[in-house]
């Protein structure tokens, strides 16, 4: 039988997407969303891309118009969190002081920026990314006269915010502590090939260097970047994207065991039977690689966000999702079908040269993930494929004529979402997550064992 009400903990496309798809099944009990940023789920692609450029305008950036949620009986609090959970009495207490009963509660809590470990780091004009109201701060200021932007952290969040304040006309510089960008994400004949357009842009990126002290004026304002090598960086602004942290308070509050993540077991279900986690803080069992780990995307949140609805609706099945990212830098558009960490062998189709191509990723001869850069029918003919296990060896790859598109059509997943080859939120995987940190405080190379 289905619950009699379901908290959702965390406003943003995972949360947003729970509700929807609890209606959406026909789930009739109350159903309430709880979240810490007053405007309510918005789209996160557009906040490091056309958001700041003013391309997407404010009233595209929420998720589901204001209507949404009294037509779907949908109760939204916002400004305000889930501070603790009494699995016992199934009550949740907000940072309101609101107590709310639950049946099933559903922790879609997502992750903050991680914050950078250096002297300087709180000065004024230091900033991060995550939510609307960051996005806004940096929008004001790159629409104003050309600054010396430093960005730290050529991941998706800071290369995004390079290329979108550069063609801005503003004085770019990245600073990367890894010998290259994006390592955490892509094979590097991909981020080789973004890199690339970023320096023939006018950007300056720096990797394997190490950002040591940020300074300031006499107002706290920061004025350089200085690096472990004693290069100073002039900077106006600075943009902090070294990944980001799993919010998980109100699952340790409540008792639940945490890692890098939110523990769940393959139906996204933590050891208390009605408790899930889904999207950017949920730690799951992956089950084509085996490992556990946390991804963070829109159509992981969205996917994980309908597995769970269906759960709690007495549908219960595992998740089997096929991953996909996606990120947008100039006229680059990079998609990502499938996990392509721990490949042992690569096939390169398309044009390399004229910036047209897809990385083919096998590990023991099998298919396992797919880049494309500006190559949207690759990325849709992979992603079926791999999630209808379609075998693909690199022999087969290889042979002189080999076309994607005369393979077999594979059935999509059940359990997929469709699968856009343009994806329908305005952005930008976020990108599949993150190992642990490392003692020093860097990630590792392994973009989606994750905390793990
Ligand atoms: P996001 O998706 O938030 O951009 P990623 O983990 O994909 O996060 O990228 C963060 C990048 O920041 C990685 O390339 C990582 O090596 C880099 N990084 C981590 N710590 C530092 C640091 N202290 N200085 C510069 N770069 C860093």
């Amino acid at each position: 039988m289905a619950p009699h009400a379901v908290v959702v903990a965390g406003a943003g496309q995972a949360g947003l997407e729970t509700a929807a798809a609890l209606r959406a099944r026909g789930y009739t009990g109350r159903v309430t969303l709880v979240g810490d940023e007053p405007p309510g789920p918005c789209h996160r692609p557009p906040l490091s891309k056309g958001y700041l450029t003013g391309a997407v305008p404010a009233e595209d950036v929420p998720l589901r118009p204001a209507s949404f949620y009294a037509e779907q009986d949908v109760e939204l609090l916002t400004g305000t969190t889930v501070v603790s959970v009494d699995r016992e009495r199934h009550t949740v207490l907000l940072e309101s002081g609101l107590r709310l009963p639950y049946g099933a509660l559903v922790l879609a809590t997502g992750c903050r920026p991680r914050p950078l470990p250096v002297p300087g780091a709180s000065l004024h004009g230091v900033r991060t990314l995550r939510g609307l109201a960051d996005a806004e701060v940096l929008r004001r200021a790159l629409q104003g006269p050309p600054l010396r932007l430093v960005v730290v952290g050529a991941g998706f969040v800071g290369l995004e915010v390079a290329a979108t304040a550069r063609g801005l006309g503003h004085e770019v510089t990245v600073v990367e502590t890894q010998p290259r960008a994006l390592t955490r994400a892509l094979t590097p004949a991909v981020s080789e090939r973004i890199v690339a357009e970023h320096r023939a842009q006018g950007v300056r990126v720096l990797t394997g260097r190490q950002v040591a002290v940020l300074h300031g004026d006499d107002r706290e304002r920061v004025r350089a970047v200085e690096l472990a090598d004693g290069e100073r960086i002039g900077a106006d602004l600075v943009v902090v994207g070294i990944g980001v942290l799993p919010n998980t308070e109100p699952a340790r509050a409540a008792g639940l065991a945490v890692d890098d993540g939110v523990l769940v077991d393959a139906g996204l279900r933590t050891a208390d039977p009605d408790v899930w986690a889904v999207g950017d803080c949920a730690s799951f069992p992956e089950p084509r690689t085996g490992r556990r780990m946390r991804l963070e995307s829109v159509q992981n949140a969205t996917d994980q966000a309908r597995c769970v609805a269906a759960a709690i609706c007495g549908e219960p099945h595992p998740y089997t999702a096929v991953p996909r990212f996606w990120t947008e830098q100039y006229a680059l558009r990079v998609q990502m079908a499938g996990l392509t960490s721990g490949h042992d062998e690569t096939v390169t189709v398309g044009d390399v040269a004229g910036g047209r191509f897809s990385v083919l990723c096998f590990r023991e001869g099998r298919l396992i993930g797919v880049e494309s850069v500006n190559r949207p029918a690759d990325h849709g003919i992979t992603a079926r494929l791999l999630a209808a296990g379609t075998a693909l060896s690199p022999a087969a790859a290889r042979e002189p004529g080999f076309d994607l598109k005369k393979l077999p059509r594979a059935p999509h997943s059940p359990t997929a979402s469709p699968a856009p080859t343009v994806p329908t939120a305005p952005t930008s995987p976020t990108a599949p997550t993150s190992p642990t940190a490392s003692p020093s405080g860097s990630r590792s190379e392994e973009r989606l064992s994750v905390h793990a």
